[in-house]
């Protein structure tokens, strides 16, 4: 039996935002770069590369204005920083510099510390905007370094309307709310990166100038209170979820982790990422990375496929922007099938040997 959604459209509504604080000299400051804006990005890197997250948040940089005089920020040490700086320097033809923290207190970045590093390099560059992705690093990040610069941060946008304009969702992802920014330079925001695709401008000819930042002032002030400890992460060749075109989700439905390794088949067939409900990370399915929702990660692949998941309204939240929608359940009744494209009303342990037999090996 198949379903086509008929697709429910967010409710948008409007809302302002107010920053309490506001001073002669910056309301002088953002008449002035009213027309020349500036933006700093803090860019996440790893193996030499800038994270694709990042190269999106130059983009919704670009979406601000195309007249965007863009600094893209890369902490770290070693030779993958300086890989990464040139991978910066020619990523994006709006980038118009690249500003590099090295220090070994930032091998393994922590948010306290970079959230410092923000600050200062604000205090040289007097930015307008200073942007990260909306993941678990930007979360943690742009919150503590806008309380340093005491500004409201805007989380989770999807969209830039105008500049000082955004939308972002609320409830779940069931309404989108447009938010005015009437606060202080700089203007600080986390972006959804499934919402900005690269655009198709010509990958630049020259590469744009690579500078250190002096990060001589930062030492006391950074190696405080919080300190890393180890990295516990899944060693796998599949895309990294937030970014795949595939996703293969897996809820209570599975019944076990050793069911779950089924999904793992059929993602490795497809090359898709893994992912999971709250339900299966809590049943001890699978690690916590993988959840997807509310308080997981939100992915907006070309294809989600979804088996034995419910469609709660947390997990909806994480991917209801995917593009193709295929679920697999036994109750023709779950919420799922409202947001699917195809659904299919059926027992997922005998759909999946199925399709694991049909699907060709991935070349
Ligand atoms: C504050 C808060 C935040 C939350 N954040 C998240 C979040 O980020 N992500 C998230 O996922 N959840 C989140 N949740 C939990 C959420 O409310 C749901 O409990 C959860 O998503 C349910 O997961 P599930 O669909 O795997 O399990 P269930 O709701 O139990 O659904 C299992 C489904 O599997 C189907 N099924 C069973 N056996 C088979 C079979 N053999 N073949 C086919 N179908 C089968 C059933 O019909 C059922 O629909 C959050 C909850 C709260 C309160």
């Amino acid at each position: 039996m198949a379903f086509r959604a008929t697709g429910t459209r967010a409710l948008r509504h409007q809302a302002s935002l107010w920053c309490s604080a506001s001073s002669l000299s910056a309301t002088l400051r953002r008449g002035f770069f009213s027309r020349l804006v500036n933006t700093l990005i803090f860019a996440e890197h790893e193996e030499g590369l800038v994270k694709n997250s990042s190269v999106r948040a130059i983009e919704a940089a670009g979406a601000i204005s195309k007249e965007n005089s863009i600094s893209v920020l890369l902490a770290g040490t070693g030779p993958d920083l300086e890989k990464a700086a040139s991978h910066a320097a020619s990523a994006h033809p709006l980038v118009s510099q690249v500003l590099v923290a090295d220090s070994d207190m930032f091998l393994h970045p922590v948010a306290e510390t970079c959230a410092e590093l923000v600050k200062l390099v604000h205090q040289m560059g007097s930015y307008s905007y200073i942007i990260a992705a909306s993941n678990s690093f930007g979360k943690n990040l742009i919150p503590r370094a806008a309380a340093l610069l005491d500004v409201s941060p805007i989380t989770d946008v999807i969209e830039v309307p105008e500049p000082r304009i955004f939308v972002r969702p609320i409830y779940a992802g069931n309404a989108l709310c447009t938010v005015k920014y009437t606060g202080t330079d700089p203007c600080m925001l986390t972006i959804r990166s499934t919402s900005f695709p690269l655009s198709t401008l010509e990958s630049r000819t020259e590469a744009s100038p690579i500078s250190q930042v002096d990060i001589s002032t930062l030492k006391e002030a950074a190696l405080g209170r919080s300190r890393w400890l180890s990295l516990t992460s899944q060693d796998t060749e599949r895309p990294d979820l937030g970014n795949a075109r595939i996703v293969v989700t897996g809820g209570r439905g599975l019944k076990s982790a050793e069911n779950f390794k089924l999904l793992d088949k059929l993602a490795n067939k497809l090359g898709a990422a893994v992912g999971a409900t709250r339900a299966a990370v809590d049943g001890g399915f699978v690690p916590n990375e993988l959840q997807v929702g509310q308080t997981g990660k939100v992915v907006a692949p070309e294809l989600y496929l979804a088996f034995g998941v419910s469609g709660a309204i947390q997990h909806l939240a994480g991917m209801r922007d995917s593009k193709v929608i295929v679920a697999v359940n036994k109750d023709a009744d779950a919420p799922v099938f409202q947001v699917a494209d195809y659904g299919l009303v059926a027992d997922l342990f005998q759909v999946l040997p199925e399709l694991l037999e049909k699907l060709p090996e991935k070349k």
